[in-house]
């Protein structure tokens, strides 16, 4: 049972992070937030990503470049030009350190709004804080697994961040429904009630309206992020919520 809940709880905090914080506010300014409330964000990413935290500034130039250039062969991530996930998350992982490390310069200004904690960044960098999640969660596999195969769920945490990051790419441009026919990419919907990936694999709807902070456009579609995000806005958490732009 608390291996079950930890698996969960790291799941759906990790992926919060990354859609409400890495996507929504780090890469597409959706809304905004104080200095506060920015690192408060910052800081939870860290700790609900652990040993696969990615770095906000090289998440969201990669993602710009995803909508800049999707499903072509300038797209970071394009599961048409690859033939397994594991190939196309080689390759983003491969850019991602381009882009972390500074090897390559960001075109088009891609790399402008985004925000930055220096000494975070810098810890997000080195190998021990990983190194150190992993000890985490391999202690509490330790203390509360209750059957062998329990430790088989292990590596899923260890790369949980990029684990997300491939199947929404994977999935989310390859498999589902479409709304829009006019994003000129292969995005898709690929569940009408995202509850496990909390939204993003409404890509279609994404692709054609990159602003807007509902990823779920029809009556039957459901974002789960979307009442987060509209409770933290009613505390006065964010501000600026944009709920209709395109
Ligand atoms: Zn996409
Ligand atoms: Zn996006």
């Amino acid at each position: 049972m608390a291996v079950a809940l930890f698996f969960v709880g790291h799941w759906f905090l990790s992926l919060f992070s990354q859609t409400f914080f890495l996507h929504r506010y780090a890469a597409h300014r959706m809304f905004t937030m104080s200095r506060f409330w920015e690192r408060f964000f910052y800081l939870f990413t860290f700790i609900t990503q652990g040993s696969s935290f990615l770095n906000p500034r090289a998440y969201a130039i990669m993602h710009r470049m995803h909508h800049a250039y999707s499903d072509t062969d300038r797209d970071p991530h394009s599961p048409h030009y690859f033939k397994s996930m594991f190939k196309m998350m080689w390759r983003t992982k491969n850019m991602y350190l381009d882009i972390l490390l500074r090897r390559v310069e960001p075109e088009k200004g891609f790399d402008k709004n985004i925000p930055e904690w220096p000494p975070l960044d810098r810890l997000g960098m080195l190998w021990w804080p990983r190194i150190a999640w992993v000890v985490v969660y391999i202690l509490f596999y330790m203390l509360f697994a209750t059957e062998w195969w329990m430790f088989f769920l292990l590596p899923f945490h260890f790369i949980m961040g990029p684990l997300h990051g491939g199947i929404v790419n994977w999935f989310g441009h390859k498999y589902g429904y479409v709304n829009f026919c006019e994003t000129g990419d292969q995005s898709r919907n690929s569940l009408p009630f995202d509850i496990v990936t909390l939204g993003e694999l409404f890509q279609n709807n994404h692709h054609q309206y990159p602003s807007r902070i509902n990823f779920a456009v029809r009556r039957f579609e459901f974002d789960p992020t979307y009442p987060f995000i509209k409770v933290l806005s009613w505390l006065k958490v964010i501000r600026s919520v944009n709920s209709t732009a395109g």
